[in-house]
């Protein structure tokens, strides 16, 4: 396989701003690996919780570029945990690869990606939208703007948490999940705006405490009136075992994981597990977005609306209506540059 890459410069619709962290750019790697004459792509959405950019995204494609050179991507169970192997991070990169691979090989059968895996696209679940933190005039627009979503993902970890949650329920009554991204750091705390939270018609909690304080987490699930997922402390599939007993849920992301053959192994390991799958997204055009979408079917809850967030998203792929995902018809991961797209239909 031929392999090539480019950074993707992206512009974020609002600053997006959680609780360790602000950006109101983001760059992205796409990839584009060719093979006989057919072209599969990915995206790498590197995050720096997890020391990465897209600098060390290209450090590590140039790394895999010999091994993907000889490689046959019909052996791609091999080649995927050959490449995991290369580095013990880098996850996003790895993404961009699998995702890459995955595309490739439904173009070269010509049939959806979702199809080859036996998965049924009118199972497909709505989403959630995420609502970065701000203040209360510009949470309640953000929300004014996008009202056709079923339940919306809030961002809180702050001094403001309730002025946050109080802004949002004044302009709507839909359901909440709500995310403190490891912003609270002592579990009374935690409990005490938990048990505030689950007054206000919240769904679930995500990720309370800072990653790897699983005792913490433990006692406040025995307190906890919210049913707690796990994030920022899961990102492959051997991190699962730990974590039940310990949290209701996982937030599996592709960016973390390493592309969609570890994260579908992920979704039976946390099913064996007892636990919820959830299936999240960084801050992604519609490649990555798309390729979590094809594997939707398997879980309970989706929050992947990253690249309705960006002020212009360069592709096009899975769709939203009414707030559920429509997956698309197209061979492989289903993208189209937006620019064809565009031209295609005028
Ligand atoms: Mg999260």
């Amino acid at each position: 396989m031929e392999l090539h890459w480019e950074k993707l410069h992206l512009v974020m619709r609002y600053t997006w701003r959680i609780s360790r962290d602000a950006a109101s750019t983001k760059q992205n790697v796409l990839v584009r690996l060719r093979y006989q004459g057919t072209e599969g792509i990915g995206e790498a959405a590197p995050n720096i919780r997890y020391e990465e950019d897209a600098d060390s995204v290209i450090a590590f494609l140039q790394k895999a570029e010999p091994l993907l050179r000889k490689a046959d991507p019909w052996h791609y169970q091999d080649l995927l945990d050959e490449m995991y192997a290369l580095d013990p991070g880098q996850n996003a990169a790895k993404a961009g690869l699998d995702l890459a691979i995955f595309d490739l090989l439904g173009k070269l059968l010509r049939q959806p990606l979702h199809r080859l895996l036996g998965l049924n696209p009118e199972k497909a679940p709505h989403i959630n939208y995420s609502i970065g933190i701000d203040t209360p005039e510009k949470i309640q627009k953000k929300i004014r703007e996008a009202p056709h979503f079923p339940c919306y993902k809030i961002k809180v970890g702050t001094e403001n948490d309730e002025t946050i949650i109080q802004a949002v329920r004044s302009v709507t009554d839909r359901p909440l999940r709500v995310d403190a991204n490891e912003g609270w750091t002592d579990r009374e705390t935690a409990l005490r705006r938990i048990e505030w939270l689950a007054r206000q018609d919240v769904e679930f909690m995500e990720q309370p405490l800072p990653a790897g304080r699983l005792e913490d987490v433990a006692w406040l699930r025995e307190r906890s009136p919210l049913p707690l997922i796990a994030d920022e402390d899961v990102k492959r599939a051997a991190d699962i075992p730990r974590l039940a007993g310990v949290y209701d849920g996982v937030n599996i992301k592709i960016m973390k994981s390493g592309g969609l053959l570890e994260a579908l192994r992920m979704v039976h390991v946390a099913r064996a597990h007892g636990l919820k799958v959830m299936l999240g997204c960084m801050l992604e055009t519609s490649i990555a977005i798309t390729a979590a979408a094809q594997i939707s079917p398997l879980v309970d809850y989706a929050d992947l609306d990253g690249n309705l967030l960006l002020a212009e998203d360069p592709y096009q792929g899975v769709e939203v209506a009414q707030g559920r995902l429509l997956l698309p018809d197209r061979p492989g991961l289903g993208i189209m540059p937006r620019a064809e797209v565009t031209a295609a239909s005028s």
